[in-house]
């Protein structure tokens, strides 16, 4: 039992210090290994949403006039913090999430790929010049920082995409006003420490905790420039729409429905494995976590079926604090509820439940939110648990005919995060990644999710605006290029002229 005492009463990030919520409105975070709330999270008004928009407006220009490669060496100051203090990150993860050590330990080498890239931004914000382009003119284009900006992000990564979508707006010049989840409120706040130690100015880098009041404050405030944010589909949408009404710069990545097509020819054994690592790490709450297995032909089907029931029950639900968990809770009891009532309706709708998530000892009877690893196949079309995202251990089987009706599905499902083929036939996997309608492709490669310096977006209702998080795009994104014309003469004689200017002297 956690008594009162053990209940952190947790802050908001604003001006470089700790500051109290004044709301008198709190949200619980738990440990969802053991049920427990173990803090309390204040949830912003609107009013403190605008203060430390403030905060970080006055902030900016003292940043943007800094140096980009002293910029550069407090995000590298930073990156060598982050790794310093894994071990105290790894348990503030493992405690807020329900990860896995060796999951979160991923999560923050691949979070790191973002602060690499932006380490190396004043390469990637270098601009064009040209010499002479008429009349003693020189003409250059220059990309300068936003100025505020806003992050928004899920809980699946409490610190990788909160780190994909700041650490390259921090380089460039803005200042980042982070909403962080709600449920994993703690790893944002450490990193607020870690920045602070790192040099970052005050007013840099802010955590606003709190719902959709201080969101809507985000989207709606004039001085916010641009809006990143990570999160399910019909919130994408919604902060899509509505930061573009007002004015802003937004990409806004959904959620995923992500496939791994089986050619018949592919080796199945190696198959399985994939599968279950990217199907079920992290209790599939990954937005690039494989949903569905399509395989091509029957005979394909049964063979893989057959291999993935072993394999799936041999795997083990339970706490990060022991060594051979695969995979541990969902986020909360509201998620575990979901998942369940998916899988019922599933079955109610025809399909066969091959391994039972529902019947293990761990989700009866643990106060934990644990939901075992589910198969559910003859999943078809038109089924909720094919159209829906369930962010939890329940995966489907669709069994195709062949590679064409393949694509057909999946370029009809309305969400288009990733995908993968498995085959040794590259004309297969050739016609494959070129008529697929999905953001990030695998070709025997499990969890396509691009490196750092790539980038990383879905397609369809899995990303609204054209940006990327990841990758150089990033510098793009969180800048405005700016074109400059000069003209330095020596001699001052000067006439009037009404024609347009053809720049031909
Ligand atoms: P969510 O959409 O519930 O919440 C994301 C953020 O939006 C949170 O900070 C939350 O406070 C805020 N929010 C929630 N409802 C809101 C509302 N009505 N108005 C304003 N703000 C609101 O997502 P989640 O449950 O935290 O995260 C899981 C989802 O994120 C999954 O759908 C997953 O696929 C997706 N995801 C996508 C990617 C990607 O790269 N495409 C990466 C990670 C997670």
């Amino acid at each position: 039992m956690t008594t009162a005492q053990q209940v952190k009463t947790l802050t908001h990030f604003i001006g470089g210090e700790m500051i109290e919520g004044k709301s008198g409105r709190y949200g619980s975070v738990y440990n969802p290994t053991t049920g427990d709330v173990i803090a309390k999270v204040p949830l912003a008004t609107v009013e403190e949403t605008r203060e430390a928009i403030v905060k970080a407006q006055a902030a900016f220009p003292k940043w943007r006039d800094t140096s980009v490669a002293k910029r550069a060496e407090v995000v590298l100051k930073f990156r060598n913090l982050v790794t310093d203090n894994m071990e105290e990150l790894l348990q503030i993860i493992c405690t807020e999430s329900g990860k896995t050590i060796d999951d979160a330990r991923g999560e923050i080498t691949r979070g790191l790929e973002s602060v690499d890239l932006a380490i190396g931004a004043p390469h990637l914000v270098k601009g064009e010049y040209s010499v002479n382009v008429g009349g003693q003119i020189n003409a250059y284009s220059a990309k300068y920082p936003l100025g505020v900006v806003a992050a928004i992000s899920p809980f699946n990564f409490p610190i990788m995409v909160p780190l994909a979508q700041t650490s390259m707006a921090i380089a460039v010049g803005n200042a980042v006003v982070l909403k962080a989840s709600e449920r994993v409120p703690m790893t944002a706040l450490y990193v607020s420490e870690l920045w602070k130690k790192a040099g970052l100015p005050d007013g840099i880098w802010t955590v606003v905790n709190g719902d959709k009041d201080a969101v809507n404050e985000l989207l709606e405030n004039p001085i916010v420039q641009a809006i990143s944010f990570v999160g399910s589909t019909p919130v994408a949408k919604y902060i899509y729409e509505t930061g573009s009404k007002y004015g802003k710069r937004v990409t806004a990545l959904g959620g995923g429905k992500n496939n791994m097509v089986v050619m018949p020819d592919a080796d199945l054994e190696q198959v399985a494995n994939a599968f279950i690592g990217a199907a079920y790490g992290a209790a599939s709450q990954r937005c690039m976590a494989i949903s569905t297995i399509m395989p091509v032909g029957e005979e394909t089907a049964d063979r893989l079926v057959a291999i993935l029931k072993e394999k799936i029950a041999a795997l083990k639900v339970g706490s990060y604090t022991e060594k051979d968990t695969d995979f541990g809770p969902v986020i909360s009891q509201q998620s575990k509820e979901a998942i369940l009532a998916a899988i019922n309706k599933g079955e109610a709708e025809g399909a066969t439940v091959v391994c039972d998530g529902r019947e293990l000892a761990i989700v009866n009877e643990s106060k934990g939110f644990f939901v075992g690893p589910t198969l559910l196949d003859h999943v078809t079309p038109g089924m909720e648990i094919y159209e829906q995202e369930v962010f939890g251990p329940a995966r489907n089987v669709v069994r195709v005919d062949s590679l064409e009706e393949a694509i057909q599905l999946i370029n009809e499902h309305e969400l288009g995060n990733g995908v993968t083929i498995f085959t040794n036939d590259g004309l297969a996997a050739r016609k494959f990644t070129t008529e697929i309608d999905v953001g990030m492709v695998g070709v025997n490669v499990p969890i396509p999710i691009p490196v750092g310096y790539h980038n990383f977006a879905g397609f369809k209702g899995s990303r609204f605006g054209e940006g990327h998080m990841f990758g150089p795009d990033q510098a793009r994104f969180f800048t405005k290029t700016k074109t400059i014309s000069e003209r330095w003469v020596t001699n001052t004689e000067t006439a009037s002229t009404f024609a347009f200017p053809s720049n031909n002297d």
